[in-house]
Protein backbone atom coordinates (compact mmCIF):
# COMPACT_ATOMS: atom_id res chain seq x y z
CA UNK A 1 0.00 0.00 0.00
CA UNK A 2 1.22 3.47 -0.70
CA UNK A 3 1.39 6.92 1.40
CA UNK A 4 0.24 9.93 -0.04
CA UNK A 5 -0.53 12.42 2.64
CA UNK A 6 -1.12 9.46 4.23
CA UNK A 7 1.97 10.08 6.69
CA UNK A 8 3.03 6.68 8.76
CA UNK A 9 3.40 7.99 12.12
CA UNK A 10 6.92 6.41 12.79
CA UNK A 11 8.70 7.90 9.33
CA UNK A 12 8.89 11.29 7.56
CA UNK A 13 7.42 11.59 4.12
CA UNK A 14 10.05 10.46 1.68
CA UNK A 15 11.09 12.76 -1.05
CA UNK A 16 10.10 12.43 -5.20
CA UNK A 17 12.63 10.64 -6.82
CA UNK A 18 15.16 12.76 -8.36
CA UNK A 19 16.53 13.02 -11.50
CA UNK A 20 19.69 11.99 -10.81
CA UNK A 21 18.07 9.00 -8.87
CA UNK A 22 16.71 8.20 -12.37
CA UNK A 23 19.47 8.69 -14.24
CA UNK A 24 21.79 5.97 -11.41
CA UNK A 25 18.84 3.62 -11.81
CA UNK A 26 19.51 3.56 -15.55
CA UNK A 27 23.05 3.70 -15.26
CA UNK A 28 23.30 0.67 -12.93
CA UNK A 29 20.94 -1.25 -15.70
CA UNK A 30 22.57 -0.39 -18.71
CA UNK A 31 26.45 -0.67 -17.54
CA UNK A 32 26.08 -3.85 -16.43
CA UNK A 33 28.26 -6.41 -19.21
CA UNK A 34 26.05 -9.12 -21.03
CA UNK A 35 26.27 -11.13 -18.42
CA UNK A 36 25.74 -9.19 -15.50
CA UNK A 37 23.63 -11.00 -13.24
CA UNK A 38 20.42 -9.32 -12.06
CA UNK A 39 17.95 -10.60 -9.06
CA UNK A 40 14.83 -9.15 -8.68
CA UNK A 41 13.39 -9.28 -5.01
CA UNK A 42 9.71 -8.32 -4.01
CA UNK A 43 8.47 -8.82 -0.39
CA UNK A 44 7.68 -11.77 1.71
CA UNK A 45 4.32 -12.59 1.25
CA UNK A 46 3.84 -11.03 -2.15
CA UNK A 47 0.38 -9.31 -3.28
CA UNK A 48 -0.66 -8.23 -6.37
CA UNK A 49 1.74 -4.84 -6.93
CA UNK A 50 4.61 -6.69 -5.74
CA UNK A 51 4.46 -9.67 -8.05
CA UNK A 52 3.13 -7.95 -10.70
CA UNK A 53 5.45 -4.45 -10.44
CA UNK A 54 8.56 -7.74 -10.20
CA UNK A 55 7.78 -9.48 -13.28
CA UNK A 56 6.69 -6.58 -15.15
CA UNK A 57 9.97 -5.05 -14.90
CA UNK A 58 11.98 -8.45 -15.43
CA UNK A 59 9.95 -8.83 -18.46
CA UNK A 60 10.99 -5.50 -19.68
CA UNK A 61 14.54 -6.40 -18.71
CA UNK A 62 14.18 -9.70 -20.84
CA UNK A 63 13.24 -7.32 -24.07
CA UNK A 64 16.55 -5.03 -23.38
CA UNK A 65 18.47 -8.72 -23.88
CA UNK A 66 19.49 -9.16 -19.81
CA UNK A 67 20.08 -12.96 -19.65
CA UNK A 68 20.77 -14.04 -16.23
CA UNK A 69 17.73 -12.45 -14.64
CA UNK A 70 16.07 -13.95 -11.68
CA UNK A 71 12.84 -13.20 -9.90
CA UNK A 72 12.09 -13.92 -5.64
CA UNK A 73 10.98 -13.57 -2.47
CA UNK A 74 11.79 -14.58 0.87
CA UNK A 75 9.79 -17.33 2.66
CA UNK A 76 8.05 -20.35 1.44
CA UNK A 77 8.01 -20.23 -2.77
CA UNK A 78 3.83 -20.30 -2.67
CA UNK A 79 2.65 -17.65 -5.56
CA UNK A 80 -1.10 -17.15 -4.63
CA UNK A 81 -3.47 -19.35 -6.68
CA UNK A 82 -5.45 -15.87 -8.56
CA UNK A 83 -1.67 -14.63 -9.57
CA UNK A 84 -0.75 -18.28 -10.76
CA UNK A 85 -1.78 -17.07 -14.67
CA UNK A 86 0.80 -13.54 -14.52
CA UNK A 87 2.95 -13.55 -17.28
CA UNK A 88 6.34 -13.72 -16.65
CA UNK A 89 6.11 -16.17 -13.80
CA UNK A 90 9.41 -18.64 -15.13
CA UNK A 91 11.26 -15.99 -13.86
CA UNK A 92 10.60 -17.09 -10.55
CA UNK A 93 13.25 -19.27 -8.56
CA UNK A 94 12.70 -20.22 -4.86
CA UNK A 95 14.63 -17.96 -2.36
CA UNK A 96 17.33 -20.90 -1.89
CA UNK A 97 17.64 -20.77 -5.11
CA UNK A 98 18.21 -17.52 -5.85
CA UNK A 99 21.88 -16.12 -6.96
CA UNK A 100 24.17 -15.85 -3.99
CA UNK A 101 26.27 -12.97 -5.61
CA UNK A 102 24.26 -10.97 -7.94
CA UNK A 103 25.83 -8.14 -9.24
CA UNK A 104 22.89 -5.86 -9.25
CA UNK A 105 20.01 -6.01 -7.01
CA UNK A 106 16.38 -4.69 -7.94
CA UNK A 107 13.87 -4.33 -4.61
CA UNK A 108 9.72 -4.02 -5.47
CA UNK A 109 7.61 -2.60 -3.07
CA UNK A 110 9.76 -3.27 -0.09
CA UNK A 111 9.44 -0.75 2.68
CA UNK A 112 11.99 -2.11 4.74
CA UNK A 113 15.61 -4.83 4.90
CA UNK A 114 13.14 -6.82 7.05
CA UNK A 115 10.55 -7.63 4.01
CA UNK A 116 13.54 -9.14 2.48
CA UNK A 117 13.60 -11.86 4.98
CA UNK A 118 16.91 -14.56 4.64
CA UNK A 119 17.41 -12.44 1.15
CA UNK A 120 18.45 -9.06 2.91
CA UNK A 121 22.15 -10.64 2.61
CA UNK A 122 21.61 -9.97 -1.35
CA UNK A 123 22.14 -6.09 -0.55
CA UNK A 124 25.40 -6.78 0.56
CA UNK A 125 26.88 -8.34 -1.68
CA UNK A 126 25.41 -6.31 -4.86
CA UNK A 127 27.86 -3.66 -6.52
CA UNK A 128 24.86 -1.62 -6.78
CA UNK A 129 20.93 -2.17 -5.76
CA UNK A 130 17.73 -0.36 -6.81
CA UNK A 131 14.60 0.47 -4.80
CA UNK A 132 11.35 0.55 -6.41
CA UNK A 133 8.47 1.65 -3.87
CA UNK A 134 5.75 3.63 -2.94
CA UNK A 135 5.73 3.18 0.98
CA UNK A 136 5.50 6.79 2.69
CA UNK A 137 7.15 4.23 5.62
CA UNK A 138 10.16 3.37 3.29
CA UNK A 139 13.54 3.27 5.33
CA UNK A 140 15.70 4.53 2.62
CA UNK A 141 17.35 1.03 2.45
CA UNK A 142 19.86 -0.21 -1.14
CA UNK A 143 21.90 2.74 -2.94
CA UNK A 144 19.54 3.78 -5.66
CA UNK A 145 16.08 4.84 -4.71
CA UNK A 146 12.70 5.44 -6.83
CA UNK A 147 10.84 5.68 -3.44
CA UNK A 148 7.47 8.02 -4.93
CA UNK A 149 5.05 7.94 -1.80
CA UNK A 150 2.23 10.03 -3.62
CA UNK A 151 2.90 6.57 -6.40
CA UNK A 152 -0.62 4.48 -6.45
CA UNK A 153 1.61 1.44 -6.54
CA UNK A 154 4.93 0.26 -7.37
CA UNK A 155 4.03 -0.37 -10.87
CA UNK A 156 4.17 3.52 -11.32
CA UNK A 157 7.72 3.62 -10.65
CA UNK A 158 8.11 0.82 -12.80
CA UNK A 159 6.36 1.78 -15.91
CA UNK A 160 8.70 5.16 -15.70
CA UNK A 161 11.85 3.21 -15.49
CA UNK A 162 10.62 1.27 -19.01
CA UNK A 163 10.12 4.24 -20.52
CA UNK A 164 13.26 5.55 -19.37
CA UNK A 165 15.47 2.49 -20.22
CA UNK A 166 12.90 2.53 -23.75
CA UNK A 167 11.20 -0.27 -23.16
CA UNK A 168 7.87 -0.43 -24.71
CA UNK A 169 4.75 -2.02 -23.40
CA UNK A 170 3.53 -5.35 -24.64
CA UNK A 171 0.90 -7.15 -23.34
CA UNK A 172 3.16 -9.58 -21.09
CA UNK A 173 4.21 -6.22 -19.19
CA UNK A 174 1.05 -4.46 -19.66
CA UNK A 175 -0.87 -7.28 -17.64
CA UNK A 176 1.26 -7.11 -15.04
CA UNK A 177 1.44 -3.71 -14.10
CA UNK A 178 -1.86 -4.06 -14.75
CA UNK A 179 -2.35 -6.79 -11.73
CA UNK A 180 -0.50 -4.46 -9.76
CA UNK A 181 -1.99 -1.14 -10.56
CA UNK A 182 -5.86 -2.65 -10.03
CA UNK A 183 -4.41 -4.47 -6.63
CA UNK A 184 -3.46 -1.18 -4.86
CA UNK A 185 -6.12 1.44 -5.79
CA UNK A 186 -8.60 -1.73 -5.24
CA UNK A 187 -9.49 -2.07 -8.52
CA UNK A 188 -9.81 2.02 -8.83
CA UNK A 189 -12.06 2.83 -6.35
CA UNK A 190 -9.66 4.49 -3.51
CA UNK A 191 -8.62 7.94 -3.28
CA UNK A 192 -5.44 7.59 -4.59
CA UNK A 193 -7.02 6.94 -7.87
CA UNK A 194 -5.50 10.28 -9.67
CA UNK A 195 -6.04 11.20 -13.69
CA UNK A 196 -2.49 9.85 -13.65
CA UNK A 197 -3.72 6.79 -12.67
CA UNK A 198 -6.09 6.00 -15.26
CA UNK A 199 -3.99 7.58 -17.71
CA UNK A 200 -1.36 4.86 -16.73
CA UNK A 201 -4.27 2.42 -17.34
CA UNK A 202 -5.15 3.40 -20.22
CA UNK A 203 -1.53 2.96 -21.76
CA UNK A 204 -2.03 -0.33 -20.37
CA UNK A 205 -5.32 -1.64 -22.03
CA UNK A 206 -3.88 0.18 -25.16
CA UNK A 207 -1.65 -3.37 -25.52
CA UNK A 208 -5.15 -5.21 -25.81
CA UNK A 209 -5.05 -6.32 -22.58
CA UNK A 210 -8.81 -7.93 -21.14
CA UNK A 211 -9.35 -5.97 -17.76
CA UNK A 212 -12.55 -7.86 -17.43
CA UNK A 213 -10.99 -11.48 -18.00
CA UNK A 214 -7.84 -10.54 -15.69
CA UNK A 215 -10.13 -9.01 -13.03
CA UNK A 216 -12.09 -11.73 -13.00
CA UNK A 217 -9.20 -14.32 -12.62
CA UNK A 218 -7.56 -12.11 -9.59
CA UNK A 219 -10.28 -10.75 -7.62
CA UNK A 220 -13.63 -12.69 -8.61
CA UNK A 221 -12.82 -16.57 -8.67
CA UNK A 222 -12.32 -18.66 -5.37
CA UNK A 223 -12.34 -22.23 -4.76
CA UNK A 224 -15.78 -23.19 -3.37
CA UNK A 225 -13.75 -24.00 0.35
CA UNK A 226 -13.10 -20.35 0.30
CA UNK A 227 -16.47 -19.12 0.12
CA UNK A 228 -17.53 -21.91 3.03
CA UNK A 229 -14.42 -20.69 4.50
CA UNK A 230 -15.68 -17.03 4.22
CA UNK A 231 -19.05 -17.92 5.82
CA UNK A 232 -17.61 -19.65 9.09
CA UNK A 233 -15.00 -16.77 9.49
CA UNK A 234 -17.40 -13.72 8.88
CA UNK A 235 -20.35 -15.21 10.65
CA UNK A 236 -18.54 -15.16 13.68
CA UNK A 237 -17.57 -11.14 13.37
CA UNK A 238 -18.18 -9.37 16.42
CA UNK A 239 -19.38 -5.35 16.35
CA UNK A 240 -18.47 -3.22 19.30
CA UNK A 241 -19.56 0.06 18.37
CA UNK A 242 -18.21 1.35 21.85
CA UNK A 243 -14.97 1.00 20.82
CA UNK A 244 -12.64 3.59 19.15
CA UNK A 245 -14.22 6.23 21.24
CA UNK A 246 -17.63 5.37 19.72
CA UNK A 247 -16.33 5.17 16.49
CA UNK A 248 -16.91 1.10 16.50
CA UNK A 249 -14.57 -1.86 16.14
CA UNK A 250 -15.65 -4.80 14.28
CA UNK A 251 -13.12 -7.97 14.12
CA UNK A 252 -13.07 -11.65 13.55
CA UNK A 253 -10.55 -13.99 13.55
CA UNK A 254 -9.56 -17.50 11.34
CA UNK A 255 -7.46 -20.05 12.76
CA UNK A 256 -5.60 -22.52 11.44
CA UNK A 257 -7.91 -25.69 11.99
CA UNK A 258 -10.70 -23.39 9.81
CA UNK A 259 -8.00 -22.81 7.03
CA UNK A 260 -7.60 -26.84 7.09
CA UNK A 261 -11.39 -27.75 7.81
CA UNK A 262 -11.72 -26.30 3.86
CA UNK A 263 -8.59 -26.86 2.18
CA UNK A 264 -7.39 -23.83 2.17
CA UNK A 265 -4.44 -22.26 2.06
CA UNK A 266 -3.41 -19.28 4.02
CA UNK A 267 -3.17 -16.32 1.12
CA UNK A 268 -6.92 -17.09 0.87
CA UNK A 269 -8.10 -15.32 3.67
CA UNK A 270 -6.46 -12.13 2.26
CA UNK A 271 -9.41 -11.13 0.74
CA UNK A 272 -11.86 -11.08 4.24
CA UNK A 273 -10.80 -7.75 5.45
CA UNK A 274 -12.69 -5.76 3.12
CA UNK A 275 -15.97 -7.50 3.64
CA UNK A 276 -15.41 -6.79 7.52
CA UNK A 277 -14.41 -2.99 6.89
CA UNK A 278 -17.76 -3.09 4.70
CA UNK A 279 -19.57 -2.47 8.27
CA UNK A 280 -21.64 0.30 8.38
CA UNK A 281 -21.48 0.66 12.23
CA UNK A 282 -17.37 0.52 12.99
CA UNK A 283 -14.71 3.33 11.26
CA UNK A 284 -11.89 0.08 12.31
CA UNK A 285 -12.07 -3.05 11.06
CA UNK A 286 -9.18 -6.19 11.68
CA UNK A 287 -8.95 -9.76 10.43
CA UNK A 288 -6.73 -11.74 13.23
CA UNK A 289 -5.02 -14.62 10.72
CA UNK A 290 -3.62 -17.25 12.84
CA UNK A 291 0.22 -18.11 11.78
CA UNK A 292 0.76 -20.48 14.46
CA UNK A 293 -0.35 -21.21 18.31
CA UNK A 294 -0.89 -17.93 20.16
CA UNK A 295 0.35 -16.06 16.88
CA UNK A 296 -1.77 -14.07 14.52
CA UNK A 297 -0.83 -11.85 11.68
CA UNK A 298 -3.84 -8.72 11.99
CA UNK A 299 -5.29 -6.65 9.43
CA UNK A 300 -6.77 -3.52 10.56
CA UNK A 301 -8.06 -1.16 8.48
CA UNK A 302 -9.60 2.81 9.15
CA UNK A 303 -12.66 4.64 7.01
CA UNK A 304 -10.67 7.25 7.76
CA UNK A 305 -11.05 9.32 11.56
CA UNK A 306 -8.62 6.80 13.16
CA UNK A 307 -5.16 5.80 12.63
CA UNK A 308 -4.83 2.34 12.45
CA UNK A 309 -0.66 2.76 11.95
CA UNK A 310 -0.99 4.36 15.17
CA UNK A 311 -1.98 1.39 16.68
CA UNK A 312 -0.59 -1.27 15.12
CA UNK A 313 3.16 0.73 15.25
CA UNK A 314 2.28 0.89 19.36
CA UNK A 315 1.80 -3.10 18.18
CA UNK A 316 5.01 -3.88 16.89
CA UNK A 317 4.09 -3.83 13.70
CA UNK A 318 3.77 -0.46 10.87
CA UNK A 319 1.66 0.14 8.03
CA UNK A 320 -0.40 3.37 6.41
CA UNK A 321 -3.28 5.40 8.59
CA UNK A 322 -5.99 3.59 6.95
CA UNK A 323 -4.77 0.13 6.70
CA UNK A 324 -1.91 -1.41 8.95
CA UNK A 325 -1.30 -4.54 10.32
CA UNK A 326 0.92 -5.90 13.06
CA UNK A 327 1.59 -9.81 14.71
CA UNK A 328 -0.17 -10.34 17.70
CA UNK A 329 0.43 -12.99 20.72
CA UNK A 330 -1.70 -14.92 22.76
CA UNK A 331 -5.56 -15.74 22.14
CA UNK A 332 -7.36 -13.90 19.69
CA UNK A 333 -9.33 -12.16 22.51
CA UNK A 334 -6.37 -11.00 24.08
CA UNK A 335 -5.01 -9.50 21.05
CA UNK A 336 -7.83 -8.07 20.24
CA UNK A 337 -8.06 -6.62 23.76
CA UNK A 338 -4.76 -5.09 23.06
CA UNK A 339 -6.38 -3.10 20.05
CA UNK A 340 -9.50 -2.07 22.01
CA UNK A 341 -6.63 -0.68 24.75
CA UNK A 342 -4.31 1.03 21.97
CA UNK A 343 -7.41 2.05 20.31
CA UNK A 344 -8.89 3.65 23.80
CA UNK A 345 -5.69 5.71 24.19
CA UNK A 346 -5.51 7.29 20.72
CA UNK A 347 -9.30 7.70 20.89
CA UNK A 348 -8.88 10.97 22.26
CA UNK A 349 -6.60 12.51 19.43
CA UNK A 350 -7.64 14.97 16.99
CA UNK A 351 -8.87 13.04 13.35
CA UNK A 352 -7.38 14.14 10.00
CA UNK A 353 -9.25 15.87 7.35
CA UNK A 354 -9.78 14.12 3.83
CA UNK A 355 -6.51 14.64 2.60
CA UNK A 356 -5.40 11.65 4.88
CA UNK A 357 -8.10 9.66 3.05
CA UNK A 358 -5.53 8.53 0.04
CA UNK A 359 -3.46 5.25 1.64
CA UNK A 360 -4.44 1.94 1.00
CA UNK A 361 -1.22 -0.46 0.25
P1 LIG B 1 -2.38 -6.06 5.12
O1 LIG B 1 -3.45 -5.94 6.15
O2 LIG B 1 -2.91 -5.85 3.74
O3 LIG B 1 -1.56 -7.31 5.28
O4 LIG B 1 -1.35 -4.88 5.39
C1 LIG B 1 -1.76 -3.55 5.39
C2 LIG B 1 -0.56 -2.66 5.55
O5 LIG B 1 0.05 -2.88 6.80
C3 LIG B 1 0.54 -2.89 4.51
O6 LIG B 1 1.02 -1.62 4.13
C4 LIG B 1 1.62 -3.65 5.23
O7 LIG B 1 2.86 -3.26 4.77
C5 LIG B 1 1.41 -3.24 6.66
N1 LIG B 1 1.64 -4.39 7.54
C6 LIG B 1 0.87 -5.48 7.67
N2 LIG B 1 1.37 -6.33 8.57
C7 LIG B 1 2.50 -5.76 9.04
C8 LIG B 1 3.48 -6.15 10.03
O8 LIG B 1 3.41 -7.21 10.65
N3 LIG B 1 4.51 -5.28 10.22
C9 LIG B 1 4.60 -4.11 9.55
N4 LIG B 1 5.64 -3.31 9.79
N5 LIG B 1 3.70 -3.70 8.63
C10 LIG B 1 2.67 -4.51 8.38
MN1 LIG C 1 2.24 -1.70 -3.21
Amino acid sequence: MSGALLADVSQPAAEQPTEAEWAAAVSAITRLPADGRILLICHVNPDGDALGSMLGFGLGLRRLGVRQLQATFPGRPEVPEPLQALPGLDLLVPATAAEPDPDLVICFDVAAVSRLGDLADRLDRADAAIVLDHHASNTRFGGIHLVDPDAAATSVLVEKLLARLGVPLDQGIAECLYVALATDTGSFRFDMTTPAVHEMAARLLATGIRPGEISRRIFDTRPFGAVRLYGDVLGRAQLEPLAAGGRGLVWTYATLDDLARHGQRPYTLEPLIDSVRCTAEADVSCVLKQVAEGEWAVSMRSKGPTDVSRVAVALGGGGHRLAAGFTGYGSAPEVVDAIRAELARGATEVGHGPADLQDQE
